[in-house]
């Protein structure tokens, strides 16, 4: 029996994750968790739209038009959480910026494609497995949805830049000290030269606190 400092419950060995140092973490899998979600719905919530209203007039910074306020899509990190271009400009931008890459991004795909062939087939069916195996029972239907919008964003990205983007897991799943989850809160979407080049380390700043 152990005692989770944040809740105060004895707990058996098993209710508690290993750190990368094989030790007993000091919160029970149940107050990580709790506290890996609250991170998380902080971090995605949406920005409070408490400055404007949707019928305000705000002007485009593209297209120079009068819109709404309600013709902005949200961001994050804006005074208002607001975009400075309207819905229509960033549709627009995007389409100019696929058909410009068009060409580059193909020839980027097949090159890639054709270098990395071997590897790709011989790490496929290992990698299935280790994912399987890294995915929580417990994982909600949500989650599992928050799972697969992180491999829509990376094909996304590699679509929209030419440039090859993976979903990475911020604590490895085949880590040689410890195992990350196949979860929302463990993932992030890197470029693959990035991700490549992490390979299996830890992310960096990592101490022996670290937990997940
Ligand atoms: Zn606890
Ligand atoms: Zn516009």
């Amino acid at each position: 029996m152990r005692t989770c400092t944040k809740c105060r419950e004895a707990k058996d060995a098993d209710h508690f994750y290993k750190t990368v140092y094989g030790s007993p973490s000091s919160w029970c899998k149940q107050c990580h968790n709790k506290s890996a979600r609250a991170n998380y719905a902080k971090k995605h919530a949406r920005p409070a739209m408490v400055t404007v209203s949707p019928d305000a007039p705000r002007a485009c910074t593209r297209c120079s038009e009068m819109k709404t306020c309600a013709d902005f899509g949200r961001v994050r990190n804006s005074p208002d959480g607001l975009r400075r271009m309207c819905k229509a400009c960033r549709v627009a931008v995007e389409q100019l910026r696929y058909a410009r890459n068009a060409e580059a991004r193909k020839q980027y795909g097949r090159e890639w494609g054709a270098r990395n062939r071997d590897a790709l087939r011989a790490g496929k069916a290992a990698r299935k497995t280790a994912v399987k195996q890294a995915t929580p029972s417990w994982l909600t239907a949500i989650q599992r949805a928050q799972v697969a919008e992180f491999y829509d964003i990376a094909l996304a990205r590699t679509t929209q830049t030419g440039v090859a983007h993976e979903v990475d897991h911020i604590y490895p799943i085949k880590g040689t000290h410890s195992r990350g989850l196949h979860v929302p809160w463990n993932l992030q979407v890197l470029t693959a030269v990035a991700n490549n080049t992490k390979r299996r380390r830890l992310p960096s700043g990592v101490t022996n606190k670290a937990e997940h």
